[in-house]
This record gives C-alpha cells, structure tokens and sequence, in this order.
C-alpha cells in the first residue's frame, strides 16, 4: 500500500490519524508544527516525540521534500530560479522575486500543462501529471528555508494550470494560509487560470480572499483562439460572467493578465477593445510584453507600442501597469529553465 503523505493532510486529519495510531491529541499539533512551520525534511528531526513514534511516523507516512537541483540568481535584482526535483524524478521551477513590499514566490502547479497556449514554454510536452498539495507547498518550504527570510506573497503562475488541479490547489491555498502553518494571508496568494469556466464559479463558492488573475490576451473570441486553445472550449463572455461572478462573491478585485505579441493583439483597436471589455470589472490589467520562446516565433512588442498601448487603457479608466521583468539575466520565459534542464539532460543520456 502506498504510504499517505502527511504534509498534505489538514490539522484536523492528522489528528484523527494520530487517534487512530492511539496517540495523545496534542502530538498531532507538535507533529504539524515540525511540517509546516520548522518544515524539518525528516521525521528523526521531530525531537520532542518519543523514537517509537518517530518510527511509527516512518513506516506509515512519506514525508514530500523536494530536492533543489539548480539555483540561477540574478546580479541585478536578487531575483532567484529554482528547479526542484520530485520524489519521482520530475522536475519543476519555482521562482523567488524580492520587492520593496516583500518577498513574493511563483509556483508550479502541474508537471507540464495540457492546456496548449501557443507562447507558453510549459506546455509544450503536454501534462506530466498534477503536484500534491505538499509539493506545491514545498516551493514555499525550501525557498524560505534557502533564504532564510519570510516569504510574504505567493503567486500560482508557474507552470501549470491551477483550476485543472482543482482539489489539490484549494487543500494548498488552505493549509498555506492557517494559522497553524506558514500563515500567509490568503489576500496576498493569487492563483492564475486560463480561463476554466466551472471551475472558477466553483472557487467562487469556496469562501477563499485570494486574488483571481484571468489571462485574457485578447479583447475578443477571435483573436484569443489563435493563442489559446481553450478559447475554443470557452466564449470569453461565459469567462468574464464567471470571472463578475467571482468578484461579487469574494468582493476581491480580479486581475487581467495580457501579454502582449507583436502584429497579434497589440495595436490600438485592441486596447480600445480591451478597455470597452474589462471597463466594468473595477479590475486590474496587467501587460506583460511576451517572452519570445525558440519554438514559436513570436516577437515581444516594441517599447513604445507598449507605452502607447498602456498610455490608451489609462486615458479610458483603466487602471493598468506593465510587468516588470525580473531577473532578465538570468530568465528566459516560464518553463523555459526546467524545458532547457530537460533537454540537456536528454542529450546526456544518449
Ligand atoms: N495556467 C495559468 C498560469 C500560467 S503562467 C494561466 O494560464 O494563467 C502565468 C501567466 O504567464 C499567464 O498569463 C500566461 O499566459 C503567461 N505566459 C506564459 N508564457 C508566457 C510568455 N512566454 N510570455 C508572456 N507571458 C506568458
């Protein structure tokens, strides 16, 4: 039988774990301690319980670490790529970026990704599989841990798509944000999704205060089928309904990402369309001019046609800010380290 992995059991479940092993209740808490807030990597680091336990611990639980194989750090912004490895050889990327407000994380949430947007590094082989809610939290663990600092924000925008990992994604936000665990406030976690209709009315309905960002890209049908796929699955006007439907619920402001292709959605009839879709929302548009990947030949927009586009949402109401690219020296797009960590290792093997 496979063993249960305890970092990705709530407080309450654990509790009842240790019942049932006939433990005392407060074990349960000393032992949650030791997971996920001195994130020891070992049950032999549990040093106030008793060795028959620890041994109980062993035999019944894994305990999910995950193995840094690559750091990359910036020499210009501090801005730090990891790739991690996985209990069963994957590897994923985390990234950790320092700001003046704090020290914010962007996870992975799949191995891969089967949702097939045309610019994206991440999905270019297709879904491996989902992460467990501790391998989404190990992110978090392990970068803390390397920079001994507190980590303050966490943003769900590696590789991955979120709502396509629905339960594990929730059993994260929930063990990240308890008071018990790291305790990061759920207002300073947001979760990035192409667009899954029913599973964002879902999140609606699970009384989270996390930040939604919908990555939009285009103002219209039309052009948002020829860069993602799901477009096709999804009207953007059954998008933005759920998207209305999220903000009414949670009262949390919605963010809309738009990365920006040169000759694709980058003129001014596209801004002025974009400031007319998402006028209503009170949201937040944020441009990111697109990262040019070697299997695509998609070209980043020009500086100014940036500016230009900005300058247009901004003089109609739109409140919008143009993402800052961190760690340039040592960046390449999402996905891109752990697709280039891949590649090598391949041409090592044969
Ligand atoms: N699956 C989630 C998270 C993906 S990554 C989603 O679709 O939102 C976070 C954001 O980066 C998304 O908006 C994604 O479309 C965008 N992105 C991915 N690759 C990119 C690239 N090469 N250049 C610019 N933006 C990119």
């Amino acid at each position: 039988m496979e063993k249960k992995d305890i970092k990705s059991m709530t407080f309450l479940e654990l509790t009842k774990e240790m019942e049932s092993l006939g433990e005392k209740p407060f074990r349960s808490r000393q032992i949650y301690q030791w997971l996920h807030q001195k994130m020891v990597t070992d049950f032999n680091e549990m040093s106030n319980l008793s060795k028959n336990l620890r041994e109980k611990l062993e035999e019944s639980y894994r305990l999910t670490n995950l193995e840094p194989v690559e750091i990359k750090v910036s020499a210009i912004d501090g801005t730090r790529k990891y790739l991690f490895c996985l209990e069963d050889g994957n590897v994923i990327e985390s990234v950790l970026m320092r700001y003046k407000h704090g020290n914010s994380v962007c996870i992975s949430s799949q191995v891969g990704c089967r949702m097939g947007c045309r610019f994206c590094a991440s999905t270019l082989d297709g879904l491996t599989r989902n992460l467990r809610p501790s391998e989404m939290l190990d992110q978090i663990y392990q970068i803390q841990k390397d920079i001994g600092e507190r980590v303050s924000n966490v943003v769900v925008m590696g590789s991955g798509e979120p709502l396509d990992n629905y339960d594990n994604l929730v059993r994260f936000i929930r063990l990240l944000s308890g008071e018990d665990g790291l305790h990061i406030s759920q207002r300073n976690i947001t979760v990035s999704t192409c667009g899954l209709v029913p599973e964002i009315r879902r999140l609606a309905e699970e009384d989270l205060q996390i930040t939604l960002a919908l990555s939009l890209h285009a103002p219209n049908d039309q052009v948002r089928r020829t860069l993602m796929p799901i477009a096709n699955r999804y009207a953007l006007k059954d998008v933005l309904a759920a998207c209305r439907e999220y903000y009414e619920k949670t009262g949390r402001r919605l963010t809309f990402e738009y990365s920006l292709v040169k000759g694709v959605n980058d003129n001014l009839n596209e801004a002025a369309a974009l400031a007319e879709l998402v006028g209503g929302y009170h949201g937040h548009v944020n441009l990111i001019p697109v990262n040019p990947i070697k299997e695509r030949d998609y070209v980043q927009t020009g500086r100014e046609a940036v500016e230009a586009f900005r300058h247009y949402l901004e003089q109609h109401g739109i409140n919008v800010t143009v993402r800052r690219e961190m760690g340039r020296d040592i960046s390449g797009a999402c996905g891109q380290l752990r697709k280039s960590f891949i590649d090598r290792t391949k041409g090592a093997e044969v």
